[in-house]
């Protein structure tokens, strides 16, 4: 049996994007909304994974130990408020190194999949750049582009290459429409 699951990318998403990279837990600061978002999106039976590209890790800028530190007290930031990360997907390396990981391309899904038994092609994936949107494309995954972060400023990179995708405000919007469908799909399914 497989699972649909909830990808999320982290930057822009969940936490305020910066240029300079989030280096330590002082400088990850939650959107507005997001802890909120998070709380509703947990009563959704499934797997909610964070997929994100980490390349200050391979420039040098951040240790793999301080990220996954950052990781940690995300999730714990998360589940005090009622809401549940079931995995953390890093690509730690840099552009240059051409790893399978680091999105656009799907490696983080593909090991997220392996590792929850998802069925991508009824997963949906929220990110705020066309990077994002294309990982989700290449494996058959749902799209949505959120408009915070770098988002207003990917949307015309994104039209520009990926085929089909919805945007949303903000990550709360994207629960809302989530939820809604599911309860739809449940109604509709229901004798
Ligand atoms: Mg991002
Ligand atoms: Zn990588």
């Amino acid at each position: 049996m497989s699972t649909p699951a909830v990808f999320l990318d982290r930057d822009g998403v969940i936490n305020v994007n910066r240029s300079d990279y989030v280096k330590c837990w002082e400088e990850f600061t939650f959107l507005p909304g997001a802890l909120e978002a998070l709380r509703r999106l947990a009563q959704l039976p499934w797997p909610i994974l964070v997929v994100t590209n980490q390349s200050a890790i391979g420039r040098g800028i951040v240790s793999p130990q301080t990220v996954a530190e950052i990781h940690e007290r995300m999730r714990a930031a998360i589940q005090e408020r009622g809401g549940r990360i079931d995995g953390v997907y890093v690509c730690p390396h840099h552009p240059d190194q051409g790893c399978s990981c680091r999105k656009p391309a799907p490696g983080l899904l593909y090991q997220a999949q392996a590792a929850f038994q998802i069925d991508l092609s009824r997963s949906w994936l929220l990110g705020d750049s066309a990077s994002d949107l294309l990982a989700a494309q290449r494996v058959g995954c749902r799209p949505f582009l959120a408009l915070t972060g770098r988002g207003q400023e990917q949307r015309p990179v994104a039209q520009a290459c990926v085929p089909e995708f919805t945007v949303v405000p903000d990550l709360a919007a994207f629960v809302d429409r989530l939820l809604a469908e599911q309860a739809g799909t449940l109604a509709s399914s229901s004798p």
